[in-house]
């Protein structure tokens, strides 16, 4: 590991310990930014934001934190240079997005905590931010992203092409982490590993798998594979699932434990189950799954270092998940 890769691991080693050996992430963005009433009938999804009302997500970022975030991942999940190159920008202006990205998640950081870091009684700790990086299939936008069927065309190389440049302009921003986020196969944790390696990023990453049965990853293949992958690389410290059910999560724990030293972050969906061909989000088969602060509690004492919510899940969820593990917000 070099200097620059030790400074960067040894800050989030430090922000893991001010919380109490357990860190909390934020929570849905794109839900929260609904919720104040941005729509997102679009390929670009939550990204559409960064350039209609860029202020707002800021906004969601400050009440994350508020709620008791260590962690803001930053809105470039479905942001890509291809899809607003097909929106009619400029690649300058779709660069310069994907920093902005960045960029909000840090000021709002920086305002945050230089208004609360002069009084320690309120047991806030300075928040990092892990830039997005959506999988191949977010910007497709057509679910692949929980199949991991990106078509027989699609090799290494291809998707190395596709985050290349992306990857290159979020980890120009110098955000404290890069989320890799919702990967489906063995094939994409490749590509990711081998384009870390080859770009020589010394920011460390996270890669984070969903779960359609909780036993496998989406594409169907075991997550012995996919770790396997991971397991070989000191670029990626921390491993995970994100966007899965709660209900999958403490197995999924217990099943990565055995599998890999890295640490562990969850940020589980909440449960509830999108119906695609309604466009409506139906209950959680279990009502229990979104009783998030016990959940936090059995997820810390199986082996999760983070833990966080991704879609549908509020600040509520994220205030519920910090009282709980930290007992406070
Ligand atoms: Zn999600």
């Amino acid at each position: 590991m070099g200097k620059e890769e030790e400074a960067a691991t040894t800050l989030l080693e430090e922000t893991l310990e001010k919380a109490g050996g357990c860190g909390v992430i934020d929570g849905g963005l794109a839900t929260q930014l609904e919720i104040h009433g941005a729509s997102f009938d679009d390929p670009l999804w939550s990204a559409v934001c960064l350039i209609n009302d860029p202020n707002l997500i800021k906004r969601v970022h400050l009440e994350y934190l508020e709620a008791g975030s260590d962690i803001l991942v930053t809105s470039s999940y479905q942001a890509t240079i291809p899809g607003f190159l097909s929106r009619g920008l400029s690649m300058q202006e779709a660069e310069a997005l994907l920093e902005k990205s960045v960029r909000l998640a840090i000021d709002a950081r920086d305002e945050f905590w230089s208004a609360v870091n002069k009084n320690a009684e309120n047991g806030y700790n300075r928040a990092l931010v892990a830039a997005s990086v959506g999988s191949y299939g977010a910007y497709l936008a057509d679910g692949s992203e929980y199949s991991g069927i990106y078509g027989q065309n699609i090799d290494v190389t291809k998707l190395k092409d596709f985050h290349r440049r992306r990857l290159q302009v979020l980890a120009g921003a110098s955000p404290d982490i890069l989320a890799f986020e919702t990967i489906p196969s063995r094939l994409e944790t490749q590509a990711i590993v081998e384009l870390l390696e080859e770009e020589n990023v010394h920011i460390p990453s996270w890669i984070c798998f969903s779960s359609v049965d909780g036993k496998h990853a989406s594409s169907g293949e075991c997550f012995e594979e996919c770790l396997n992958v991971i397991n070989k690389s000191t670029k990626v410290a921390i491993v995970g699932i994100n966007c899965a059910p709660p209900l999958y999560v403490d197995g999924l724990i217990r099943k990565f434990k055995k599998l890999t030293d890295k640490l562990i972050a969850v940020y589980p969906n909440s449960g509830e189950i999108w119906d695609g061909k309604a466009k409506i989000w139906l209950p959680p088969q279990c009502s229990k799954d979104s009783d998030f602060g016990s959940l936090a509690l059995r997820w810390r004492d199986s082996g999760a270092k983070l833990i966080g919510g991704c879609c549908r899940t509020s600040p509520g969820t994220i205030r519920d998940i910090s009282k709980a593990i930290k007992g406070k917000p």
